[in-house]
This record gives structure tokens, sequence and C-alpha cells, in this order.
């Protein structure tokens, strides 16, 4: 029978990355039951690593006896000192660069406006950056492994493609020559921070 895991993340553009790194193993990936109706936790840990690790130990007591998989990412510049990093989702928000309220989500695109802001001075060759993805496996409340991945690249000074989500229209491959929002999902997951981060976790689970 093939294993199933639940995933505890609501961003469709994680689950579809999980999905298709979950592909060449027997896997099911499928969302946590009832996820919506869960009030979040707060995301308060100083690191990935203890973000996936609160979320994971939290979501899994949600679903007894299910394995359960949370995790943690984001994007570390080296100009900003390793920022936004565990803030990479609420990087404009922070600053208070938010959506109208009853107005489409933009989230995105606030983001990338305040990456291209703080970057406005930093000459392409000290633009270097990393995604970081923390994964953590827990059922009933207690973890059981956790892996990692990151990949490497350049901040651009202009989006580039239309795939991926977050800041992948940003985030520049040197040695492709193309952004993340320029791969097509197998490409990108094969070399991602979460395709890397899945593969060293799923033969921890015996997948
Ligand atoms: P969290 O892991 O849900 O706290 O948020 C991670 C944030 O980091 C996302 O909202 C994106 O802004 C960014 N991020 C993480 N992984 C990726 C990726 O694969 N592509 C683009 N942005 C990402």
């Amino acid at each position: 029978m093939a294993l199933r895991l639940y995933v505890a993340t609501s961003s469709q553009g994680k689950l579809r990355d999980f999905r298709t790194a979950a592909q060449a193993h027997s896997v099911a990936i499928e969302p946590l039951p009832a996820l919506k109706t869960i009030p979040a936790p707060e995301e308060d840990g100083a690191t990935f690593h203890a973000n996936a690790t609160l979320k994971a130990v939290f979501y899994s007591s949600f679903a007894p006896g299910e394995l359960v998989l949370a995790d943690d990412s984001g994007l570390e510049v080296d100009a900003l000192l390793g920022a936004p990093g565990v803030r990479s989702a609420r990087f404009a928000a922070d600053a208070g660069l938010v959506d109208l309220p009853g107005a489409d989500d933009n989230t995105d695109v606030w983001n990338n406006i305040m990456l291209l802001q703080k970057l406005a001075d930093v000459p392409a060759a000290r633009r270097t950056a990393h995604y970081r993805c923390v994964l953590v496996a827990a059922r009933d409340g207690k973890v059981l492994h956790t892996a990692e991945g990151s990949v490497n690249g350049l901040i651009l000074e202009a989006p580039r493609g239309t795939g991926g989500f977050g800041y992948d229209p940003l985030f520049y491959l040197p040695e492709l020559d193309l952004t993340m929002a320029e791969l097509d999902l197998e490409t990108k997951l094969s070399l991602s921070h979460r395709g890397r981060a899945v593969a060293a976790l799923l033969p921890m689970l015996g997948a």
C-alpha cells in the first residue's frame, strides 16, 4: 500500500511542489483534512527548523495515527544579512505593505517589490541568495524525522517568468540562465530546496 502523508499547508504552490517531488516514490500526498478549520499556530520560531517543528507537532495532533508533514522555508539574501529568512512570507506585511480589504491576494507581488527596493543599490555580483526548506514529519505530536534542502541563486533586478510562486520570478540560477519561474515543475523540483528536502526525507520514512 502506498504511504500516505498529510501535508499541513494551505499554499497551493507548496502542495503542488510536494506532489511532484513525491511522484517518483509511491507516496500519496494529501492536504491535512479540515486544515482551514484549525486555528494556525503562531510561527514565532527564530529558525526554519523551529517553525517546521512547531507546525508538525501541532498539526499532527489533529490527525491521530497519521504521518503529518510540515515545512518551513524561505529566502535568505546575503546582502540583507539573511533576511527575509523566517519572515519571507510576511516580508512586505511587516513593513505595512498589505492588500486593501476585499482585494485579491497580492502578497507575492508586495514581497517582490519589497525585495527589489531593499536591493536597489546592490550590484548584480553581490545579490547572492539561498532558498532553504526544512521538513519535519510527525505523528501524534511527536517528531519522527527532519530533513533540509537548499539552492543557491542571484536576485535579479526585474522579474522573469510566470511559473512558480513567491520570489521565483526574481530567483535566478546562473548555471541554467533561468529563473525559478521559468522552469517546468519537474526541473524546478529536481534542484529546488523543497525538492531536495523531500528527496532526503522520503527514504527516512521507508518510501
Ligand atoms: P512559509 O514557509 O509558509 O512560512 O513561507 C515561506 C515563504 O518563503 C513563501 O511565502 C514564499 O514567499 C517564500 N518561498 C518559500 N519557498 C519558495 C519557493 O519555492 N518559491 C518561491 N518562494 C518561496
